[in-house]
């Protein structure tokens, strides 16, 4: 059987560059700034040189990586903020124009505003359920989109293969953060977007101890930029992390499927409750995002969102206190479930969908507890906040 042949959980687990001459199934951790040669010539010939290039484990996961976002060229960051900003670094430059999705994660929105002006990028955000939105604000000097599907607390889908064909004739690159579809469920680069990132941190690592980031692409221009970015930024990432990414990276098949598997059930059984007004959850046939992330996507997992009816006062707090469970935290990803308040965070765009909602939103983490534990926390949570 050769490798194009295997099942993805089948290449996950096989994927090794080859290099090594092997004793353990994992590859050795080397903790290291320097690198010793044996002899001057060694020093500025052979590479890697120095331990913030990556050593072996770096490689191995880079290598697989690649494999599952079907990329030929992989470049790790410390986290996925760090990975998110690389990308967009080695696409745009100053003068230039770049439009992202007015649902992007908070921080990578915030770099997009603050930093890129500092560069003197003008950012602009666009509506990433409408495609004509974007093509109105595309202007000659437009050099890059950013989109992340679905995107951060609110779950939209952007129309990846139109913007693509909209982008290819004008020569603007596409970025695509692929966190929640963690290359598994989504393949932004085989949809034509130039560029794919994920934060490691979130369902690679899988457990809530390392962060991590990395940028794919297939274009081996791109690539050079990417590292050029990368290498004037200093950018790398510790061989722990590298090696923790790389362990979870193994059994990401296994995790997905359960996470998703109670993220359903869980999204369905939130739907029904008199105290939500909507759950937003693109694999589910009611949400507006449904044909596209059929189309575009082959699983999702267990984050999404709920907006509430108006709750009464007092009924958040008495929620959230009653939940043993849940834990009240940022990140997700890992084996628990989590509960987030998002309203104190969202930022969109005047005339945004999310000005009309009913309640609170929150965004909820099915991690691989069971099922029937987690209702009976949030049966209580939702008691207390009636009451
Ligand atoms: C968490 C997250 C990031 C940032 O990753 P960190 O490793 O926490 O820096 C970027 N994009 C998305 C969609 C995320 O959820």
């Amino acid at each position: 059987m050769t490798d194009d042949e295997a099942a993805p959980e089948t290449r996950l687990i096989h994927t090794r560059t080859g290099r090594l001459d092997r004793v353990t199934v994992n590859p050795p951790l080397e903790r290291a700034s320097t690198v010793l040669f044996r002899d001057e010539a060694g020093l500025y010939g052979a590479k890697p040189t120095y331990g913030r290039m990556g050593l072996t484990v770096h490689r191995e996961l880079e290598a697989a990586m690649g494999e599952l976002e079907g990329a030929a060229h992989t470049r790790l960051a410390s986290n996925g903020l760090q990975a998110c900003a690389l990308a967009i670094a080695a696409c745009v430059s100053s003068g230039g124009h770049l439009l992202f999705t007015d649902s992007a994660y908070g921080p990578t929105a915030r770099f997009c505003e603050r930093r890129l002006k500092a560069m003197g990028i003008e950012a602009e955000r666009f509506d990433p359920r409408d495609t004509a939105d974007l093509e109105r604000r595309l202007r000659p000097e437009t050099q890059a989109i950013f989109l992340e599907s679905p995107g951060s607390l609110t779950f939209e889908i952007a129309d990846l293969p139109a913007i693509a064909a909209i982008c290819k004739a004008r020569r603007i690159r596409i970025i695509c953060d692929n966190t929640w579809g963690a290359g598994l469920h989504h393949q932004p680069l085989a949809l034509g977007a130039d560029i794919s990132v994920q934060a490691l941190t979130k369902y690679v690592v899988g457990h809530a101890d390392a962060f991590a980031g990395a940028v794919m692409t297939r274009n081996g221009g791109l690539a050079a930029k990417i590292a050029a970015v990368s290498e004037d930024w200093g950018i790398g990432l510790a061989p722990d992390d590298a090696y923790l990414a790389l362990r979870g990276l193994r059994t990401l098949h296994t995790r997905l499927k359960a996470h998703e598997a109670a993220g359903l059930e869980m999204a369905q059984w939130l739907s029904a409750r008199p105290e939500v007004a909507d759950v937003l959850h693109p694999a589910l046939p009611t949400s507006p995002d449904h044909a596209l992330w059929t189309r575009d996507f082959t699983g999702s997992n267990g984050l999404f969102g709920v907006v509430l009816k108006p709750v009464p006062e007092g009924g958040m707090e008495r929620f959230f206190e009653a939940l043993s469970l849940f834990g009240l935290g940022f990140s997700w990803g890992g084996f628990e479930s989590l509960v987030i308040p998002c309203d104190q965070q969202l930022t969109r765009m005047k005339g945004s969908w999310t000005e009309q909602r009913s309640g609170p939103l929150l965004r909820f983490h099915i991690g691989l507890e069971a099922v029937r534990d987690l209702k009976a926390d949030l049966d209580t949570a939702f008691a207390a906040m009636s009451a």
